[in-house]
């Protein structure tokens, strides 16, 4: 089953001072966040230390039990063997000198293997994948895949739902949210899909995974790819290949991509549009893998119907599906 996606839906507010609920749409939330709007009940704003927030939707179908091993989840990482890749991996020579034992190594990787993982709506993945360029945790253009994958039908979900409990880079320890006996936890994401319902859990409550490539290049992008490199070549642009990323630079190379993506921008809420500018800088890509890249990016975010129907099939209710990217069986 799948939710229906949308970036653009309204937020329920819940005031923590007078304890007023409504729903708000993401402009009065900009509004909102610069204090240029306040609580319709006592009048506090975003300054007040418990004032309004964005919180979940009481008829979110993920707060019943009985839905959430039928929906969907979604997650994005830059790691192609997601959820079972091996965090040493990622560890240069430098990083593996210091751990000065093998023992320490391991210790190191089991803490790493005792964090919970998360996944939440297609929406939370797709926001957290351009979260983590905006925020400099990952490069432009680097590779990231969509996960979609199904729970075990009979996982045990801890009742009702706990705050977003991860620290600044989202890290929560597994048994600090499932105590013994419980799979699965439910959490308000508040960073992406703010509101939304996430996850967090271990390896065993999933079922079956799949993956994309990021970006998603459609049949009739090639126009527009086609019109942005012949612009670019007229205005002489090349991206530059190495050095730091320099988000801010004038020059004339620069101008002319800053002007190919402002329009796909603006077709985004505020906040997501920011995060797609960054995602799309133009950096160590070719002229023609720069375009593509940037049409392929906001397909995931505009037509999330062609990513689920294009690559995302496959029969999920057998423990082991294939795809034509492939996929784990992970049971
Ligand atoms: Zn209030």
């Amino acid at each position: 089953m799948e939710r229906a996606v949308d970036f653009f839906r309204d937020r329920h507010m819940l005031c923590g001072h007078c304890g007023r609920r409504w729903v708000a749409d993401l402009e009065w939330i900009d509004r909102w966040s610069d204090s240029q709007e306040s609580c319709p009940g006592c009048g506090v704003t975003c300054e007040a230390e418990a004032g309004p927030r964005v919180t979940v939707d009481p008829d979110d179908f993920a707060l019943q039990d009985d839905e959430i091993t039928q929906f969907a989840w979604y997650h994005t990482s830059t790691h192609p063997d997601w959820p079972d890749f091996d965090p040493a991996a990622s560890l240069n020579d430098d990083s593996r000198a210091d751990m000065k034992s093998d023992a320490l190594l391991d210790n190191w990787v089991d803490v790493k293997r005792a964090k919970a993982l998360h996944v939440g709506t297609y929406e939370a993945a797709v926001e957290n994948m351009l979260r983590r360029i905006y925020d400099h945790q990952d490069e432009p253009g680097t590779q990231f895949y969509l996960y979609r994958l199904h729970l075990v039908p009979t996982v045990a979900v801890r009742a009702g739902w706990i705050p977003d409990p991860g620290n600044w880079m989202g890290d929560v320890m597994l048994d600090e949210v499932c105590p013994p006996g419980v799979d699965v936890a439910r959490y308000r994401n508040d960073r992406e899909d703010a509101g939304g319902i996430s996850l967090a859990l271990g390896r065993t409550a999933i079922l079956s995974v799949q993956r994309i490539e990021i970006p998603l290049l459609l049949d009739e992008d090639s126009g527009w790819v086609a019109a942005a490199v012949r612009e670019l070549k007229e205005a002489g642009a090349e991206p530059p290949t190495s050095g730091v990323i320099r988000r801010d630079v004038t020059s004339p190379r620069y101008e002319k991509a800053r002007e190919l993506v402002a329009p796909l921008a603006e077709r985004l809420p505020t906040s997501l549009g920011r995060q797609f500018v960054a995602a799309t800088a133009f950096y160590a890509r070719s002229i023609e893998d720069w375009a593509a890249y940037v049409i392929g990016l906001i397909n995931i975010i505009l037509a999330p119907e062609q990513a689920l129907a294009w690559r995302f099939h496959g029969d999920l209710s057998s423990s082991r599906v294939k795809t034509e990217e492939g996929c784990s069986d992970l049971r």
